[in-house]
């Protein structure tokens, strides 16, 4: 979905965008709602995002669909800026800031990095997802394996030690 930018009227546009788009070979669901807003030679962009991703648990590795929502608020400056001095300005000014050139705006690009800067580094199928035995690879959200029992947390290791010198 591209946005032409000298059509913006005064009062902005809103943006419906719902669509399977692709990003490193994963499609994907995304549904925003855009307000995109054209003051002066700066073109905002403020409203919602959702993604459905495909998201692999950390604990048990098991694939699941995760949602992603994020707040979008990004302020688009026209690349010539870049070369001007107040570059360093506006970096600091705004942490979401970013670029555009010519007259074309691609809001898909931008939905696609949104998402990407908010996939969770460590997602969980469940928070109480106890995940595989680091000894013989079992699920244990499907049951116990046989180890579970023989081996004790090593930081219990030495109270272990301890009760046992008591008792002898
Ligand atoms: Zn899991
Ligand atoms: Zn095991």
């Amino acid at each position: 979905m591209k946005i032409i930018i000298p059509d913006i009227p005064k009062e902005g546009i809103d943006v419906d965008i719902q669509e399977t788009i692709t990003s490193d070979g994963a499609p994907f669901a995304i549904h925003a709602r855009l307000k995109v807003v054209k003051i002066g030679s700066e073109i905002m962009v403020k409203g919602n995002l959702k993604a459905e991703v495909e998201l692999q648990c950390s604990r048990c590795l098991k694939k699941f669909a995760g949602d992603v929502s994020v707040p979008v608020d990004v302020v688009y400056h026209p690349v010539e800026e870049l070369k001007g001095e107040d570059y360093h300005e506006i970096e600091s000014e705004e942490l979401d800031s970013d670029f555009y050139s010519g007259d074309e705006l691609d809001l898909i690009s931008l939905l696609k990095e949104q998402v990407a800067l908010n996939i969770p580094m460590k997602p969980l199928c469940n928070d109480l997802c106890r995940g595989l035995c680091p000894n013989c690879g079992a699920d244990l959200n499907e049951s116990p394996c046989s180890c579970s029992m023989k081996n004790i947390d090593p930081r219990f290791e030495e109270l272990r030690k301890l009760l046992k010198e008591r008792k002898e």
